[in-house]
Parts: structure tokens; sequence; C-alpha cells
């Protein structure tokens, strides 16, 4: 007996609302997406999904949807200008039965979990904006004045979440960690970038430069970080200041960027800590409710690793609030662990010292690696396993 969900009403289509619109169908449970984009925006750029989110992934069986439109990460390195390697790391441990990184365009990421979901009965609402939100009722007010009702309501709405300023309207906001994540594709790069499974950071004069070609377009993807300051800027200031930034330092940057048809940038922010997730009725996830900085690369594995969990729990509880105390006790410890780790690498400036001096660490850890076993990411984060027959209760 209880109040058991039939029906969720998700504010935000992005990575964590479509994970989650995704799992609860395939646990039977009806979904209602809003998003303001439309379904074919085509926004964003390289995005890396670690091993933990294709574990999660592969609990609902979406796992091989994605694979098939990706292409595995199977190493970092870093090279100077000249080609010199000066550092290098496995994408994952390979005796790991978890499978490499899958790297992909971020719309690619989106539109399979979309068509996963729509195929199993959830639905969307692309091109509306969410302008009301109840969190006791639960229902949202679209930009049409149209209402959208549920047993609970999710807000899947992204760092700047409305949702959440409803369920803790004093609670912290995300900070601004002064720098400034550029993303960037071109067809055609005009030279030749790396291959498919390897991300290659270069050296530059004055930053980094990390690239890797599409496997599935043959195009360059690439990013690289630069001081926040004010405003967000237009892409044509953006351009001029990775022209400014790249200009004659020798490496492959300029000739990619000026070749480049799509520039982007988000500022980077970091929530460690979020007292309250939820209220009856209504939870965030994602990085509406724990914000990892860039470098943490966990973003969209954990976003859909909410998104499981978080379905998981409702199917298994008889009312919203044990649903929600159960999600909470499965997430917070490792959301706030991950956030953590992500903390250690930030640059929240990237003063000359603290660049030289993260720098000098770096070189001294990777020369006493070397010395044993080539360096490799995940660890206990990329461990992760969902069960997902098995009961949350
Ligand atoms: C368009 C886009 C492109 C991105 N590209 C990249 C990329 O290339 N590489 C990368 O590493 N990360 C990218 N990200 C960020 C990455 O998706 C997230 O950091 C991470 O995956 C967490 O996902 P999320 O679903 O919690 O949040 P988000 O991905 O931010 O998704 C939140 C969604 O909620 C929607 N939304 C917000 N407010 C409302 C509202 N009031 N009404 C209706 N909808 C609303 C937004 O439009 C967005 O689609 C991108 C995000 C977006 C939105």
């Amino acid at each position: 007996m209880g109040d058991r969900v039939e029906h969720v009403v998700i504010s935000g289509g992005g990575i964590a609302g479509t994970a989650l619109a995704l799992a609860l169908r395939t646990a039977g449970i009806g979904a209602t997406v809003v998003e303001s984009r439309p379904a074919d925006h085509g926004e964003g750029a390289i995005v890396r999904l670690n091993p933990n989110g294709m574990d999660a992934l592969r609990a609902v069986g979406a796992h091989q949807a994605v694979i098939a439109r990706s292409f595995p990460l199977v190493r970092s390195e870093r090279v100077r200008a000249d080609g010199t390697r000066v550092g290098y790391a496995l994408g994952a441990d390979p005796s790991s039965d978890r499978g490499l990184p899958r790297v992909m365009h971020w719309p690619v990421l989106s539109a399979v979990l979309r068509e996963l979901a729509v195929e199993r009965g959830a639905q969307f609402r692309h091109g509306h904006r969410v302008v009301f939100v109840d969190v006791t009722a639960p229902s949202v007010v679209l930009d049409d004045g149209s209402a959208v009702e549920g047993d609970v309501l999710v807000g899947a709405d992204g760092t700047h979440s409305t949702v959440r300023s409803r369920i803790a309207p004093d609670g912290p906001v995300p900070e601004r960690l002064g720098t400034r994540t550029v993303y960037g594709y071109a067809a055609e790069p005009a030279c030749e970038p790396p291959p498919p499974e390897v991300l290659r950071s270069y050296v530059g004069a004055k930053r980094f430069f990390a690239a890797t070609r599409d496997s599935h377009s043959g195009g360059c993807f690439w990013f690289t970080s630069l001081r926040a300051r004010g405003r967000p800027p237009t892409t044509d200031e953006l351009r001029a200041e990775l022209a400014e930034l790249f200009g004659g330092d020798g490496t492959i940057a300029p000739i990619v960027i000026g070749n480049s048809e799509r520039v982007l940038s988000f500022d980077d922010h970091a929530l460690p800590h979020l007292p309250r997730w939820c209220t009856e009725r209504a939870i965030v996830i994602g990085d509406a409710l724990h914000v990892a900085p860039p470098a943490s690369e966990q973003g969209a594995a954990m976003a859909v690793e909410d998104g499981v969990q978080l379905a998981r729990c409702l199917r298994d509880h008889a009312t919203p609030a044990q649903a929600f105390a159960a999600f909470e006790r499965l997430r917070r410890d490792r959301v706030e662990a991950v956030v953590a780790l992500g903390m250690t690498g930030t640059s929240r400036a990237h003063s000359p010292l603290a660049r030289h001096l993260r720098g000098l660490r770096t070189q001294a850890k990777r020369l006493v690696q070397w010395q044993r076993t080539p360096p490799m990411g995940g660890g206990w984060v990329y461990d992760h396993h969902i069960d997902w027959p098995a009961t949350t209760s």
C-alpha cells in the first residue's frame, strides 16, 4: 500500500533528464520531459562518457546504442609543440571489465538516449521553457501557458536550475571557478588531428589545446580552457581571444581553430554540497544537484548514474518520500566525493605560480609512475556498478 509513482514530470532534457526518462520507462513508469531547446539544436561538442556512465547505461540496455555512435579513448597524452611526448595516461585500467571511456558528439549522446526513451514510451515536449515550478503539487507551467503534472517533479535543468531554487531557496548556488571551457569542432581541420583513440593535449606557450579525431565523421574535436571574465563572450570575441592565445605557438591549434565551424564555451562552476535535495514530491538530479569542474570529466557519467538510480528507487518504493530518501542514501557520499576529487584538479586561477607548481608536481609524479606502470584513469570512480534488478528498498 502506498502512493506509488506512476508518472514523472522532468524539467530539462539534457543528459540527466533524458537518461532518467529512459530508465523510468524501462521500469514501467511514465515520463514527460520538458526541454527548452528544439530536438535538433545541434549545440555541443566533444563529450566523454566514462566507464561508470557506460555501466549505468548497460543497466537499462542502452550501452550498445552508445557504443555504435561513439569511439573508445585508449589513451591521453601531452606533447610539446616540437612533438616531444611529456606525459600519457591510459583511458582506463585494461584489466578492468568496465571497458574504456567513450567519446562522441554531445548532440549524438543526447539523441541516442532520447530515441531509446521515445521508443520505450517517454513523452518529450521540445522547444518549451518551464516558466513556473510547483514543487508541492507537483507540476510545471510552460511558456505557452500549458501545464504538465506528475506524481513527482524532477529538476534535471542544469547548473542554473529553477527547480533547485524552489526546493532549496536559501541553499548554496554553484560557484564560478574563474575559468571557461571552450569546445570546438572542425569538419575539415586542414591538418592531421590525432587518431580517434588518442586525446592529445598540446602544451602551447600560454594554454593547452586538447584534440582528437571523430572516427565517425573524420572531423576534429577539441577543447581548451580560458580565464572567465564578466559576461560570456560572443563567438567572435572567443575566436579573437583564441587566435591571440594560440597564434604562432607551433601546434595544430591555430589551424584547427581557424577551420572550426563550431566554437562554444561554458563558464566553469562547482557545486560540491547541496544540503537539501528534495521536497516530498520534487527532487533534483545531474548538474542541478552537483556540479563537478570539467577536469573531473564526470558530468555526463554522473548525470546518467543519477537518472538510472532514481528510476530504480521510484520503482522500488511505495511513496516518493521513501524513494527520494533511498536515492539520497545511494548517491550523496558518491556525488560529493566525485565533485571533491574534481576540485583538487581545478586551477581556480590561471596564476603563473600556481601553474608552475602544478606542472612540477605533475611531472615529478609522472616520472615516478613511468618507472612502474603507466598511469590510468578511473579507480573507484569508474568502478561503480548498478545492479538494475536488485531492489533499493
Ligand atoms: C546544449 C548543451 C551542450 C553541451 N555540450 C557539452 C559538450 O560538448 N561537452 C561536455 O562535456 N558537456 C557538455 N554539456 C554539459 C553536460 O551535458 C553536463 O555538464 C552534464 O552532462 C550534466 O547534464 P545535465 O543533464 O544535468 O545538465 P545539462 O546538460 O546542462 O542539461 C540541462 C537541460 O535543461 C534544460 N533547461 C534548463 N532550464 C530549463 C527550463 N526552464 N525549461 C526547460 N528546459 C530547461 C537545458 O536546455 C538543458 O538541455 C552541454 C550541455 C548542454 C545543455
